[in-house]
C-alpha cells in the first residue's frame, strides 16, 4: 500500500495524556504520514521535505485531528436539514411569512409543513395553534423548538394526530390547553416526542430516513467532523444507519458510536427490556457503527421551565424529574452489568445532583470497569458538582453552541437571578479535575464545529456575531477548546488510544483548515473554512 504524506504549514494535535485534564499543550508537526488508514509518522517542523512517496502538499493550511462531535442526533439533524429553518426568524410575523412560503411550495397536493429551530424569544406569550392557523390553516404544521424539547403545531396537525380535549397528557409530557381544556398548540417534552414524533415517523418512509442520514453525514464531513456519538439512538435511526453502512460496504464517512435512548415507561420490566435491546445491538457493532451505551433523559430544558432546578424558576415553578428516583437505579445498574456506558441528560442543577447520586452508588458499590459515565449539558450546576464528577470519573459533556448569546434572553428570564450569570461554566469542570468534552447536540444547535469553537473561546455569538459576549470569564483558550473537541471527546467514550490525536498508531482522521488561527490570534474562527476532511486515510470531503 502506498504511503501518503500530507504536508502543511502546520500540524497541531493535543499533547498531554488524557488523564491530565489540565494540560492543554499541543504537539506540532509539518506533515502526516499515512499508511492503510493509520498514521505512521508525524514529520517534525522545519525538517527536510519528504521524498519518494505520494505527497499531498497543503501550503498555508493547518492540519488538526478530525473534530469529534460527542453528542449529536444524526437522523433528526438530517431531517432538520430538510425543514424550514426558523432560528433566525425574530418574530411571529417572520415565522408566519416563511410558513406561508413553505405551504405555497407544496402546491395543490398539500402535505405537511415542517419547521425547526424557532425560539421562545420570537413569540410573545405561549405559542398557540391559532397563531399558525393564520399562516397555514389547511395542512398540518409541525415546528420543533430550537431545543427540540417541544413542538408547536397548528389546528390541522392536532386533528391529524387525533389530539382532543379528551387526550390525556402522556407520562413526562404536557399538551397545552385553553380554558375549556381543548388542546392549544404546544406539545411539551414527551408529548412532542411521542405524539408528534410518532405521527411524523409514521408518515416518513425508509427512503426519507435514508436520505436524512445521508444529508447529516455529508453535513458533518463538510464541517470537518470525523466521529460522532449519537445520543438518542432508536430502532428507526439504527435501521437507517445500518442500511447506509451496508450501501458503502460497511464503512461510513463519519464514525458513529451510539447511546440507545431508554425512556421511563412507568413499567420496570419494560424499562429493563429497553436496556436488553440496547445490549443486543451492542454485541454486533463495527468500528464504523456501534451501540456503546444508553441515554437517560433526567429533565427538560430551562427555556420551557422543564429542567429540574434545586430552587424554582422566576415564576415559582420547577421541572419535575422525568425519571422517578426509584425507577432510575435498576435501569442504570442493568445497563452497567451489560457493560453499556451511561449518559444522562441533566440540564438543571437538581437533575445533575440526581444523576450523581446514582452514579456514585454505581461507581462506589459495583464491580470496577472502564465505564466512562457522562452527564450531558450541565447548564447550571451546584458548587460541589464538578468535584463530585471528578472523584468518580464522570465526563462533563457540554455544548458551547447552547450558550450562544443570541439564544439566551428567554433562558435568563426563566432563571431570573444570579444563576443566569453562572451558566455554561465550562472551565470549572477541568479545574476540578473532571474531563470536559465539547459537542453541538445538533440539531438542537447548528452542527458547525468551527462555530462551536468560536463560542467556546469567546463566549460570543455565532448567530449574531455583533452581540457582546456573555460571561467571557468562562471562555476557554483555543488549545483547550481544541482538545475538548478531539482528544477529550474521544476519551468520553474510551477511544483516546486511537482517535482525537495526530500521532503514530492513531487512525488517520484529520481536518484541514484554510488558515491557522494560532498564527493569527485576532482572526475569528467564524472566518475559517474546512478545506478537506480525511477519515481512515481517505478524503471524504474536499472544498
Ligand atoms: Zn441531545
Amino acid at each position: 500500500m502506498t504511503r501518503t504524506v500530507l504536508t502543511a504549514a502546520n500540524v497541531l494535535s493535543p499533547a498531554a495524556d488524557a488523564a491530565d485534564v489540565t494540560g492543554f499543550a499541543l504537539d506540532q508537526g509539518s506533515g502526516v504520514v499515512i499508511d492503510g488508514g493509520t498514521i505512521v509518522d508525524v514529520l517534525p517542523p522545519g525538517g527536510p521535505a519528504p521524498q519518494g512517496e505520494r505527497i499531498v502538499e497543503l501550503p498555508g493550511r493547518l492540519v488538526l485531528p478530525g473534530f469529534i462531535d460527542s453528542h449529536v442526533h444524526l437522523l433528526w439533524l438530517g431531517e432538520a436539514l430538510g425543514k424550514v429553518e426558523l432560528t433566525d426568524a425574530r418574530d411571529l410575523g417572520e415565522i408566519q411569512r416563511r410558513l406561508r412560503k413553505a405551504r405555497a411550495a407544496l402546491g395543490d397536493e398539500g402535505g405537511v409543513v415542517l419547521g425547526r429551530g424557532w425560539l421562545f424569544d420570537a413569540v410573545e406569550g405561549e405559542p398557540t395553534a391559532a397563531m399558525l392557523d393564520e399562516a397555514v390553516p389547511d395542512v398540518p404544521v409541525f415546528l420543533d423548538a430550537n431545543d427540540l424539547h417541544s413542538v408547536w403545531v397548528n389546528s390541522a396537525a392536532l386533528r391529524a394526530m387525533g389530539i382532543t380535549a379528551d387526550t390525556p397528557d402522556p407520562l413526562g409530557g404536557r399538551i397545552s390547553r385553553d380554558a375549556t381544556g381543548a388542546p392549544a398548540g404546544m406539545l411539551y417534552e414527551r408529548a412532542g416526542l411521542e405524539l408528534a414524533g410518532a405521527h411524523l415517523a409514521s408518515l416518513a418512509s425508509d427512503d426519507d430516513r435514508d436520505a436524512a442520514i445521508e444529508r447529516a453525514l455529508a453535513a458533518y464531513s463538510a464541517a470537518g467532523v470525523t466521529s460522532v456519538v449519537d445520543m438518542a439512538m432508536d430502532e428507526l435511526a439504527w435501521a437507517a444507519l445500518s442500511r447506509c453502512a451496508e450501501r458503502r460496504g460497511g464503512r461510513l464517512p463519519v464514525r458513529v458510536a451510539a447511546h440507545w435512548l431508554v425512556a421511563d415507561s412507568g413499567d420496570p420490566e419494560q424499562n429493563l427490556a429497553q436496556v436488553a435491546r440496547a445490549a443486543e445491538f451492542a454485541r454486533d457493532g463495527s468500528p464504523w457503527l456501534r451501540v456503546i451505551g444508553i441515554k437517560l433523559i433526567l429533565d427538560g430544558v430551562i427555556d420551557a421551565c422543564t429542567a429540574t432546578m434545586v430552587r424554582p424558576y422566576a415564576d415559582g415553578s420547577n421541572g419535575e424529574p422525568l425519571w422517578p428516583s426509584a425507577a432510575l437505579p435498576p435501569v442504570v445498574f442493568a445497563a452497567d452489568d451489560a457493560r453499556l456506558r451511561i449518559a444522562m441528560h441533566a440540564i438543571g442543577d437538581g437533575a445533575s445532583e440526581l444523576a450523581l447520586d446514582v452514579l456514585e452508588e454505581l461507581v462506589d458499590t459495583r464491580e470496577r470497569w472502564d465505564r466512562r459515565p457522562r452527564i450531558e449539558h450541565l447548564e447550571v450546576v451546584s458548587a460541589e458538582t464538578p468535584a463530585r464528577m471528578a472523584r468518580i470519573g464522570v465526563t462533563a459533556s457540554m455544548q458551547p453552541v447552547h450558550a450562544d448569546p443570541a439564544i439566551q434572553d428567554n433562558w435568563r428570564v426563566q432563571l431570573g437571578d444570579e444563576r443566569a450569570d453562572h451558566g455554561f461554566a465550562w472551565p470549572l469542570f477541568p479545574q476540578a479535575g473532571a474531563r470536559l468534552a465539547f459537542s453541538t447536540d445538533a440539531p438542537t444547535a447548528p452542527h458547525h464545529a468551527l462555530a462551536n469553537l468560536h463560542i467556546a473561546t469567546t463566549r460570543g455569538s455565532a448567530l449574531q456575531p455583533e452581540l457582546p459576549p456573555a460571561q467571557p470569564e468562562y471562555a476557554v483558550p483555543l488549545a483547550a477548546a481544541l482538545r475538548h473537541v478531539t482528544l477529550d471527546a474521544a476519551a468520553s467514550y474510551g477511544e483516546e488510544h486511537r482517535l482525537g490525536r495526530i500521532r503514530a498508531g492513531y487512525d488517520a482522521d484529520l481536518v484541514v483548515l484554510d488558515a491557522d488561527p494560532f498564527a493569527e490570534p485576532e482572526r475569528s474562527l467564524l472566518d475559517l473554512r474546512v478545506v478537506r476532511t480525511v477519515v481512515a486515510g481517505e478524503t471524504v470531503f474536499e472544498a
